[in-house]
């Protein structure tokens, strides 16, 4: 499932390839359960002829500001398996392509999306669309503080708390489970039993972990332009009950938490 860094990644991507500028002609949806807000015949003809400014990310949301008349903002969501591309009308399709919106030079924006969880809106503001959302990781305001307050009192387990878009917003499983391996913290401890020292290294280890992926994202991107990868493996911890810790050796162990396939190192994350 895409996490912070495959939006972010995206969202680079789109500004790479030139989005920003383009006007869409017109929109295909194959697919109209996608289409949450408002009817897929509605925001089809509501995208027509709207140059999109800019692409902006918030959370694991795409925001598209467009100019011209009409609802102000095209919205996606990439789902579980959703990819967007910019691609020439020209070159054919990936086969699971669900919706296509052909630019005014001649490329198509593509919402490739296998398994149909992605989700399309077309509104006047975001805020009627994104759901409360944590400050982004990156941003002055999400500090120890506010972490900490999110955890106080709360016995779940700090992973499943991590899951929580209004406490760290981004993170999905995978970045969940490698920002408590960088922070050697026990995935079950409850959250409201983290000290402020173990909540300070938890927010860096989590910057850290999308920091890397970044970088991978960023040096894929480069070198494999004007068709960079999608989906990387960008965490250090194995995902592996064979494979070994790289910082002990210890076997990694694989449990539930809150049925979310979970991976860590018992001698290391305590
Ligand atoms: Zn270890």
């Amino acid at each position: 499932m895409p996490e912070l860094p495959e939006v972010e990644n995206t969202r680079r991507n789109l500004v790479r390839a030139g989005l920003p500028g383009c006007a869409i002609s017109s929109a295909e949806i194959t697919w109209a359960n996608t289409v949450k807000k408002p009817s897929a015949a509605e925001l089809a003809v509501g995208l027509k002829n709207r140059t999109i400014q800019d692409v902006q990310r918030r959370g694991k949301y795409l925001v598209f500001p467009l100019s011209g008349a009409g609802p102000a903002n095209f919205i996606v969501h990439l789902g579980m398996t959703g990819r967007l591309l910019v691609q020439p009308q020209s070159q054919g399709p990936d086969p699971m392509t669900r919706h296509s919106f052909p630019l005014d030079d001649g490329r198509e924006l593509r919402f490739v999306d296998g398994r149909k969880f992605g989700k399309l809106w077309l509104v006047d503001s975001p805020a009627e669309v994104l759901p409360a959302m944590s400050p982004e990781p990156f941003d002055d305001q999400f500090t120890v503080e506010t972490l900490a307050e999110s955890f106080a009192g709360k016995k779940a387990p700090v992973k499943a708390l991590l899951l929580d878009q209004s406490i760290a917003c981004g993170l999905g499983n995978l970045y969940a489970d490698e920002s408590l391996f960088l922070a050697g913290l026990h995935p079950e401890r409850p959250a409201s039993g983290l000290s402020i020292d173990e909540v300070a290294r938890l927010r860096q280890s989590i910057i850290d972990a999308l920091t890397a992926a970044y970088g991978v994202y960023d040096r894929a991107r480069d070198q494999h332009w004007p068709d960079p990868p999608t989906a990387l493996t960008t965490w250090s911890h194995p995902r592996d009950v064979k494979a070994d810790c790289p910082n002990c050796g210890t076997k990694m162990t694989a449990i539930r938490v809150r049925a979310r396939g979970t991976y860590f190192c018992a001698n290391c994350q305590v």
